[in-house]
This record gives C-alpha cells, sequence and structure tokens, in this order.
C-alpha cells in the first residue's frame, strides 16, 4: 500500500503523464513529424560545445577521487566562489562562497529552502498562473499554497490582490521572472512596488517574509527586455538558479540557491539549508556538473533560435484569431481558449495531432500553454494543423 499522499499526488500528475504518454503513443502511430508536440519545456537547443569541451577536459585531468568523491554539501568551494563572483560582476551584488549553495536544478533549490524556511501549516505565496510543480514542493513540507491571481490581461501582478492574502502565516512569496508558464517579464516598476509592499506588511505583522526568486528563464529574454537582480530590492530575497534552460542541462540537474548574508537569519539559513540538502537526500549537487558550469559561466544557450520561434508561432496564432500576449522571455506561449473548459479545447486539438497542456495545470484555467522549445521545422509543420483548429473555433 502506499501512503495516502502519494495517492493524492499520482491523482494530480497523470493529466500531464497521461498526454506525455499519448504524445509518444501518437508519433509511432503518425510518425514522429506528423506529431505537434507543444507539451514539455525541454530545450531543443544543444549544449554550448564549452560544456562538451569542459567534461572531457574535467574528465581527463582532474583527479578521479576528488572528482567523483563526497564534499562539502554546499558544493565544491571554488564553484560557488566562481558563481558569486560572476553574479558580482554581472549585477554589483557582494556574495561571497558562503552565499551559493549548489543544488539539483531548481526543483532541488526549491525544495531545499522550502525545507529551510517552512513549518506545517505556513503560508507560500505565488502568482497564478503558476509552474504546477510549486504545489507539489509546498504540499512536500505540509505547508499551504496560496494563489494571488495576476492581471487577467496583462498576466502582471496585482499587488492588491498580493496585499490580500498576505497573513501573519505568510512565510514566502515564489516569484518566477521570466514566468512559465505565461512568457512575462516583471519589470523593475513592479519590483519596486512588490518590495516596498513586503517591507509595510514585514513592518504591520512583525514577521519576515522572505522572497524566493525563482529564475530558471533568467537569460531567455526577447526585444531588449531586463529581468530585475531582487536581491539589490528586497533584502529577504533568496534565489533559486538553474542551468536546466541556460545552458540545456534539465537532464544533469544542476543549479544553486544565493542566500545573502543581509536576510533576516541569513548565515543561519545557510548553514539550515545545506543541511536540509543533505536530508532531503540530495546530499550534493552532482560534482562533475558543478565542475562544468563554473567553467561555463560566460556561456548561454542560442536565445535567438527561441526568439525565431516565438515570432513565427506568435504571428501564426494571432493572425489565425487567437489570443495570447507576445511574450518578452522564456519559451511558452500562453493562449487564450476559445471555449470556457480549456482542457475540451485541447481535446479538440489533438485530433489534428497538436499535443497543448490545459492551463488548469498551472493554476490558470481557461488557458492552454504551449512550449515552443522545439524545432522550428515542427511549428512550420503543425502551421496546418492550427489553421483547421482556427476554423473549428472561429469558422475562417
Ligand atoms: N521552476 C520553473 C518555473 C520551471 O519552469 C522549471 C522547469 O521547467 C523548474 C523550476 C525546474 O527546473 P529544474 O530543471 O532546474 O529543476
Amino acid at each position: 500500500m502506499i501512503a495516502d499522499k502519494m495517492k493524492d499526488l499520482m491523482a494530480n500528475s497523470s493529466a500531464i503523464r497521461a498526454m506525455f504518454e499519448e504524445g509518444k503513443k501518437m508519433a509511432e502511430q503518425y510518425g514522429a513529424e506528423n506529431v505537434y508536440d507543444f507539451s514539455l519545456g525541454n530545450p531543443n537547443v544543444a549544449p554550448p560545445e564549452a560544456v562538451k569541451e569542459a567534461i572531457v577536459e574535467i574528465a581527463q585531468t582532474m583527479d578521479p577521487i576528488q572528482l567523483h568523491g563526497y564534499m562539502n554539501n554546499a558544493g565544491f568551494e571554488s564553484v560557488r566562489a566562481a558563481i558569486a563572483a560572476s553574479l558580482n560582476k554581472r549585477f554589483g551584488t557582494a556574495f561571497s562562497e558562503n552565499n551559493i549553495l549548489m543544488t539539483v536544478g531548481a526543483a532541488g533549490g526549491l525544495n531545499v529552502i522550502l525545507k529551510t524556511l517552512v513549518n506545517p501549516g505556513d503560508e507560500v505565496i505565488t502568482f497564478a498562473p503558476y509552474f504546477g510543480e510549486y504545489a507539489n514542493y509546498v504540499n512536500n513540507v505540509n505547508g499551504v499554497l496560496v494563489e494571488a491571481m495576476t492581471d487577467r490581461v496583462t498576466f502582471q501582478p496585482d499587488l492588491d490582490v498580493l496585499a490580500k492574502v498576505i497573513t501573519p502565516r505568510t512565510r514566502a512569496l515564489i516569484i518566477n521572472n521570466p514566468n512559465n508558464p505565461t512568457g512575462v517579464v516583471y519589470p523593475e516598476e513592479t519590483i519596486e512596488k512588490l518590495a516596498a509592499l513586503l517591507e509595510e506588511k514585514q513592518r504591520q505583522l512583525g514577521t519576515d517574509i522572505y522572497l524566493i526568486a525563482d529564475e530558471p528563464y533568467r537569460e531567455l529574454v526577447y526585444d531588449g527586455a531586463e529581468v530585475p537582480y531582487l536581491t539589490k530590492y528586497y533584502k529577504n530575497t533568496i534565489v533559486g538558479y538553474s542551468y536546466s534552460k541556460s545552458l540545456s542541462l534539465p537532464g544533469q540537474r544542476i543549479g544553486y540557491l544565493v542566500i545573502p548574508d543581509e536576510a533576516a537569519d541569513g548565515e543561519l539559513i545557510q548553514q539550515a539549508a545545506s543541511v536540509a540538502n543533505r536530508v532531503l537526500g540530495f546530499v550534493n549537487a552532482p560534482s562533475l556538473q558543478q565542475l562544468v558550469v563554473a567553467r561555463c559561466l560566460g556561456e548561454s544557450t542560442d536565445v535567438s533560435y527561441y526568439d525565431r520561434n516565438r515570432k513565427l508561432l506568435y504571428k501564426t496564432l494571432t493572425d489565425l484569431g487567437f489570443s495570447c500576449i507576445k511574450p518578452e522571455g522564456a519559451f511558452y506561449l500562453f493562449v487564450k481558449s476559445p471555449v470556457a473548459d480549456e482542457k475540451e479545447f485541447c481535446a479538440h486539438a489533438k485530433k489534428y495531432h497538436l499535443l497543448l497542456v490545459p492551463g488548469s495545470s498551472f493554476g490558470g484555467p481557461g488557458y492552454v500553454r504551449l512550449a515552443y522549445c522545439v524545432a522550428y521545422e515542427t511549428i512550420q509543420r503543425s502551421i496546418p494543423a492550427f489553421e483547421q483548429l482556427a476554423k473549428d473555433y472561429f469558422g475562417k
């Protein structure tokens, strides 16, 4: 018999799992080139050449005992120091290796920081729509995920809504900028207002409210959009970063947390997060990958690849009459379903071999998410299918 909590988790994840299985089945049945799978945020750009070179060089030159052995739970000091120096150069911060904790991707980092901060029953707020896994991560620590709905047109944070859901039990606010699933980027002006609101609430309530910045898409921005570095705006910020998208390494599971000294109980949180990394069973982030990313700090994925996809898919869908905002970051389009029940819309799209994810998986019912981190040719080939879909709903 499995645990009751696990039964709930399995029931909730079955929709996306079923789509994943169905996609595979459809590819076998119709040929992979005739299935247009926009469901997964799995980068279709190879990692930069420097990643392969670093892997080979490290494997050939480094002492294997040191390379493959256990280490400090926070990660190699040299790697953490190199990341701190790189952040300081890019963002004018003043971090040292003590502020960096290497993690098993952003997912590992979020679980570590929630384990570190959240008591059972504590509330963790996030702006909706949001990356659906947050609900599971908060559930892992018996916390309560509270959704703060964003503006229905722009998907920008609505600070009046946020102010209403902050309570004495609020431990943290998770913010994801650039955003999955909407593709929006929160500008500096919004971040300044958000920081001021959190400061005010902390004063009123006499509590510490931590801002957890989940930033796997930081470098994936278009049209010159800028993503503010949040530790500079709000003292109690903890940043979670990942190389899954920026270096196309999602299977390697590598990222880090930034825990500033200035955060309330900053040093205690650094020590506790290190223990959380161990007791959650991660122990430490993968050693080879830590060394690889430290050598690739100046590298980034080919953003122009995603930009080309973004432009084609956005133009195709809006020309056909579908409505969505033009994303400024990440690699997702969040499209309004032409019927109220977006699951019905997804089921209908599947008839044309289009795989889209219902917005309710992200706390955003009435919309569907398309991940455009696919081959450009897949988008080109999918256009007739979208045309058929548009005809069914808009009659043109
Ligand atoms: N946070 C967001 C918003 C994501 O979209 C993802 C993955 O898609 C993650 C976290 C998890 O990323 P990682 O592969 O680094 O664990």
